[in-house]
């Protein structure tokens, strides 16, 4: 029986429509071999919205993410809309998205592929086979909270953030940790600083409390300095990770660049209910748009993501994934992954190769 899924593209600025094309076609070609047919309109967001419309979030652009299954974008952004107003900038649509489409969990993976070994700056011994997932809670904690704001006081300014976590938010990030972990290597680390904190200190408890509900997921917890240690001294040890805003921020970028490649880092953001966003972690790289020279494999891996976690189809996302470690071990590599004895290629050339990997052999 064939499944049908309408999923938004927002191509956005910069090389994000030329990347964008890739993944569309490999899309397309893995949904006939699977069965998918997909449905897929395209919207105006960021700067190619502005320039449209005057607005980075066109209204017509958010309704028809929330009417669609899932939502793949590419990256905002560029030099021509750096000088506008905050609100008219194109990140503002990138907020707006985040907020309309109350995505509150942020999934960034980072797996060493043994091709790009060399791209790390740890030891290849160190990072051989790392494959961990930072599950990051992205709506409350210390950016939200409140009190906040900088105070005049008798004794000079007073600056004020507050961490605040209800146990509803950390329930419903612990739960996309545990149902992400279950599709994993079954462990979950959560980490905290329970030590210091009393806000961490609810968080161990009901991340502990949900763990009875996921008897085979192995829960453990760190705090958050000694995670941040562990990441560069034994990443290996790291199957899937969860934790608040302003951690996650931290070790989700540590841990990403424990691979040394941008324009290979996927990452998704979900919601409760509705569809998630699927975007490669890098952004417009105007100094390379419009040249054939990006990497489209995170936005390829990224389309992967939204059918193993948006779309629950991991049969097809696996075949993506494999598609992308054929393609490096035949050579090919953009100039942001190159390397000595390899083939350089352009965007449209490795988005050529993808598609020769993917036809049934
Ligand atoms: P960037 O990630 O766009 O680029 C940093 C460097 O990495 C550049 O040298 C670029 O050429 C290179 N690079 C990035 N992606 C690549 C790819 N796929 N293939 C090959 N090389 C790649 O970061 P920046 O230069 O700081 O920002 C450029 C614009 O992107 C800014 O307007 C910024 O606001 C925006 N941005 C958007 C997002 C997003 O859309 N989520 C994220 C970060 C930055």
């Amino acid at each position: 029986m064939t499944k049908s899924f309408r999923v938004t593209l927002l191509p956005g600025d910069g090389i994000g429509p030329e990347i964008m094309t890739v993944a569309v076609a490999v899309l397309k070609q893995v949904g006939e071999q699977h069965n998918i047919q997909f449905d897929f309109t395209e919207a105006l967001l960021g700067g190619a919205a502005i320039d449209a419309t005057g607005s980075p979030l066109p209204a017509e652009t958010l309704s028809t993410c929330q009417a669609s299954d899932a939502v793949l974008l590419a990256s905002i952004g560029g030099y021509k809309w750096d000088d506008l107003p905050r609100e008219k900038r194109p990140e503002t649509g990138l907020l707006g998205l985040r907020s309309g489409l109350k995505l509150f969990a942020n999934l960034r993976p980072a797996t060493i592929l043994p091709q790009l070994l060399s791209a790390s700056s740890l030891k290849p011994e160190i990072v051989e086979g790392v494959d961990i997932m930072v599950v990051r809670e992205l709506t409350g904690g210390i950016y939200f909270g409140t009190p906040k704001g900088i105070f005049e006081t008798e004794d000079g300014q007073r600056g004020v953030s507050t961490m605040v976590y209800h146990s509803s938010e950390i329930d419903r990030i612990g739960k996309v940790a545990f149902e992400t972990a279950r599709k994993r290597k079954g462990q979950l680390c959560s980490v905290d600083k329970a030590n210091v904190l009393d806000v961490s200190q609810l968080w161990r408890d009901r991340i502990t409390a949900l763990s009875t509900h996921y008897p085979d997921v192995e829960l453990s917890h760190l705090y958050v300095d000694n995670a941040a240690m562990q990441l560069v001294r034994a990443p290996k040890q790291f199957d899937t990770i969860v934790t608040g805003n302003l951690f996650g921020d931290i070790l989700s970028d540590a841990a990403a660049m424990l691979t040394g490649s941008i324009g290979m880092l996927p990452s998704a953001s979900l919601g409760e209910s509705g569809p998630g966003v699927f975007e490669p972690v890098h952004g417009s790289a105007p100094d390379i748009a419009g040249q054939d020279k990006a990497n489209p494999l995170a936005q390829v891996l990224s389309a992967a993501m939204m059918l193993r976690y948006g779309l629950d189809q991991p049969k097809a996302a696996d075949q993506i994934e494999q598609a992308v470690l054929t393609v490096l071990d035949q050579g090919y590599r953009t100039g942001d992954i190159m390397s000595e004895g390899m083939k350089a290629v352009g965007c449209r050339e490795m988005g050529e190769a993808l598609k020769q990997a993917l036809r049934p052999k």
